[in-house]
């Protein structure tokens, strides 16, 4: 791969800087430098980046722990999937999906067209690297970048610009729960949930209304389990589509012209018209509107695709707060007690940022996103960057992946001339090829 070089075939170039290198790589592992980027991910935003950046002239290495591109969508997601958003909000950067696709496409339809997308920008990621460290090195002005292999064996990369595309989703969220140990069914998270085949006939405790969790009550549902909810949190329910247009698309259509409170009161309107009063089935609505909250919040407003129907008609009942667990038994904070043959938690993800990155300045360790908000949180310092964490799916991710690509080529360019972007504090020649 010419985007890649071992240290050694560029010490011919640049014997001061490989000396420095080379000292401080530990022994035991291989040291690999990268002449370009280097982006820990190959989902669609590690891809969209890494797109974007070729379509510059600017070559990169993609680091991916799986052994396929997309691994979300490929090994995490329920076969019923489709994409939440009609097609044209999904899209990443210089492809657009084939004409063919449903407005809103199925799972295999979008991880074959990030297929294409790869194939079409050639982008080979490294797969079966785990990145379990990165710091940036001020002495030498590189990162370094530690991947582990499935064996164990170690590599370290040194690359100028570091590009985090491990995504929202990276890990997923299960809360404690008392007696979670000694439940006496199937527990499982929805990054492991397939389809409601293998539940047909049992009762199944789904906990988590959002997306996921409302969609997963329905599957179960139409295999003929019998799906409960646990409503923890307020929540507001959209219909997927209103006025013959995707409530997503005639929101944004909205914006433009009337501000976020009245295109709420709007939605709420029709919402409240379409689904009738939620907070009757047990669904209480949050105080600020679906758009604010998900402005200012980062919760997404579940869309409905049928599920309110079935909660309506009583075949996916509403329970409160999960107390404890007895064997098959499961206690609620109300009092009541049911029991359940399987719990899906539909709790959710996060970012695993903290865990790898030593860096502290751009990414919290709270909870692993860049601390600036949208649209400020894609750059770092020191040629560190982020794609993907807007919360804003993969419209965002399109977003950043321009940005980047556009910040990092202009570097490019003016070191392909010799030049360092930022300061540097010795000089020495800096070839690049390929
Ligand atoms: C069920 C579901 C439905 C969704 N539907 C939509 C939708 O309709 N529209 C929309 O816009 N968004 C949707 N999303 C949001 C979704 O997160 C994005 O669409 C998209 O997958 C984000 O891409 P990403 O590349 O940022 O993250 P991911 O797809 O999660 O990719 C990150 C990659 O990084 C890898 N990785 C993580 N840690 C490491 C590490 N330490 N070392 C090496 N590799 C690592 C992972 O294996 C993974 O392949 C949905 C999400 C879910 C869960």
């Amino acid at each position: 791969m010419d985007s890649l070089r071992e240290i050694e075939g560029k010490q011919a170039h640049d014997p001061i800087f490989i000396e420095k290198m080379n000292k401080s790589c530990s022994r035991s592992s291989r040291c690999v430098y990268v002449p370009g980027p280097l982006i820990v991910g190959a989902g669609p935003s590690g891809l969209a980046a890494a797109a974007c950046l070729k379509a510059k002239g600017v070559p990169s290495v993609i680091l991916e722990r799986s052994n396929c591109i997309a691994s979300l969508w490929q090994f995490k997601t329920y076969d019923r999937l489709h994409l939440h958003l009609p097609k044209q909000f999904c899209e990443l950067p210089l492809m657009g999906f084939p004409t063919d696709f449903l407005t809103y496409p199925t799972k295999q339809q979008f991880v074959d067209y990030l297929e294409s997308y790869a194939k079409k920008f050639d982008i080979r990621p490294r797969f079966n690297e785990t990145v379990s460290r990165a710091e940036y090195d001020p002495t030498v002005g590189f990162w370094r970048v530690r991947s582990v292999r499935s064996k164990g064996k170690e590599t370290e990369y040194v690359c100028r610009w570091l590009v985090v595309a491990t995504g929202e989703n990276a890990e997923e969220v299960v809360p404690e729960i008392e007696g979670m140990g000694e439940f006496g069914g199937d527990i499982r998270h929805t990054s492991s949930y397939k389809s409601g085949e293998e539940f047909r006939g049992k009762r199944v405790l789904v906990v988590g209304c959002g997306n996921s969790g409302m969609e997963v009550c329905l599957d179960l549902y139409n295999h003929n389990a019998k799906p409960s909810v646990v409503v923890r949190d307020t929540v507001h329910i959209l219909p997927r589509e209103m006025l013959g247009r995707s409530t997503f698309g005639l929101s944004m259509w909205l914006l433009k012209w009337l501000p976020m409170r009245l295109v709420d009161r709007f939605l709420l309107i029709v919402s409240w018209l379409m689904l009738g009063d939620t907070a009757r089935f047990g669904l209480d609505r949050p105080r600020l509107g679906p758009l604010q909250l998900k402005n200012l919040s980062g919760k997404t407003p579940v869309l409905d695709v049928g599920t309110l129907a079935k909660i309506k008609s009583g075949d996916i009942k509403v329970c409160p707060s999960i107390k404890c667990l007895k064997g098959h038994v499961v206690d609620f904070v109300n009092g009541k007690t049911e029991n359940f043959d399987a719990i899906i938690f539909a709790t959710g993800y996060k970012s695993n940022v903290p865990y790898w990155l030593k860096e502290r300045k751009m990414f919290s360790e709270k909870d692993g996103y860049p601390r600036r908000p949208f649209p400020n949180g894609w750059k770092g310092e020191s040629g560190l960057y982020a794609v993907g964490f807007t919360k804003r799916g993969l419209l965002g991710t399109s977003m950043d992946a321009k940005r980047i690509a556009e910040d990092i080529e202009w570097c490019w360019k003016r070191e392909a001339k010799h030049h360092f972007c930022t300061h540097h504090n010795h000089h020495h020649h800096h070839h690049h090829h390929g």
